[in-house]
């Protein structure tokens, strides 16, 4: 299988997001504003504004669960867990 055949949206398997819950929690206070979490977020679901970060308000919808911008959050402002419901990505190679 060559990779211009692979349909990356059927690797993404979700349940509904009204099950999920919040999986990626968000503390404003601990936020320096540095940008990093918009910057590594492969769907833009961060943005900076006036100094602090801002996470989409349906992101469950989107998040691809890489956890790569509690990675980059050296405060700590941003707490990321796996959600419930068995949604994510599902990596098919073969
Ligand atoms: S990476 Fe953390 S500190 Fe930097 S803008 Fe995002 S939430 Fe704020
Ligand atoms: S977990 Fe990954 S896709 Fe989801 S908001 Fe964070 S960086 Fe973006």
């Amino acid at each position: 299988m060559d990779a211009e055949s692979i349909d990356f949206f059927e690797l993404v398997k979700r349940v509904d997001t009204d099950q999920m819950g919040d999986f990626i929690s968000y503390d404003r206070d601990k936020c320096n504003g540095c940008g990093l979490c918009a910057l590594v977020c492969s769907f833009s679901l961060w943005a900076v504004k006036q100094g602090k970060a801002k996470l989409a308000v349906r992101y469950q919808e989107l998040c691809l669960e890489c956890g790569a911008c509690e990675e980059v959050c050296e405060p700590g402002a941003i707490e990321f867990s796996y959600p419930k419901g068995g949604t994510g990505v599902i990596i098919e190679y073969g």
